[in-house]
């Protein structure tokens, strides 16, 4: 009943060759998928995007969006910004922004809210450092991020978000997450937002990211708890990224 979810995330890559070359590869190779697949270009390819995927299967989304709707924020981008590129989707709590811009638990909530305020779906990111989870932390570290954003924007914000469980430990280093390691925190997160509302949880896409392949995503998306993937290297090779939605 929950529509598989795969999202590719592609960082600070490419050129506009590249870009513009990517997503017209993806675009033909999506003929009738049943997953919703979704790409985050960077901000300035958007156009692009908008241009090239415009009556196709394949939908947009951010990379990152302000907190702020409007105003004196130099280099920020707005929600309504991406709304007028046709954005449905944009990642919001991604560990390189909590690690490298320092965006905290209350900054991902803002976040959240200006997405949701203006429409667009939050894919909420969480997840552990390689440190917490040797410390055996990873359910209160997921279970704060989550509380973040469930107390500040309230359950039924989460009828239209999808949550991208991603280990950091696991992004971009070639260490996948087993597939049961993954389920546990899936469960996890579906039984706590569940305590807030059963249906809601039921219905709400919860997609594995961390070093996602064509070779390892069937097994990982086999699993119960698991909807889709937030992909990153893997989305920068159209075979590769439609490979991987094929197997959601
Ligand atoms: C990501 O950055 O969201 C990600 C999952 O990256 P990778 O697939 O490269 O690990």
């Amino acid at each position: 009943m929950r529509q598989p979810f795969v999202a590719g995330n592609w960082k600070m890559n490419g050129s506009r060759e590249t870009a513009t070359e990517l997503l017209e590869d993806v675009v033909q190779g999506l003929v009738s998928s049943h997953c919703e697949a979704a790409v985050c270009p960077p901000y300035v390819y958007l156009a692009d995007g908008l241009r090239i995927a415009k009556g196709s299967e394949l939908v947009l989304g951010a990379q990152n969006v302000s907190e702020e709707e409007s105003g004196a924020f130099t280099g920020e981008v707005s929600a309504s910004m991406l709304q007028d590129f046709d954005c449905r989707y944009v990642i919001v709590g991604h560990s390189e922004r909590r690690g490298l811009f320092g965006e905290s638990d209350e900054t991902v909530a803002r976040k959240f809210m200006a997405a949701a305020r203006q429409g667009l779906r939050p894919i909420l990111c969480v997840g552990e450092t390689l440190e917490e989870r040797e410390q055996d932390v990873t359910e209160q570290v997921i279970r704060r991020q989550l509380d973040a954003v469930l107390n500040a924007a309230g359950v039924h914000a989460f009828v239209e978000a999808v949550v991208a469980y991603e280990p950091v430990w696991a992004i971009g280093t070639g260490q996948t997450a087993s597939p049961e390691q993954a389920q546990a925190v899936h469960a996890m997160i579906r039984a706590r937002v569940a305590e807030a509302d059963d249906t809601i949880a039921d219905r709400l896409r919860i997609i594995y990211g961390g070093s996602v392949k064509a070779g390892n995503a069937a097994e990982l998306f086999a699993r119960p708890d698991i909807d889709g993937g937030l992909i990153g290297g893997a989305s920068l090779d159209a075979d590769s990224f439609l490979s991987i939605c094929e197997s959601a």
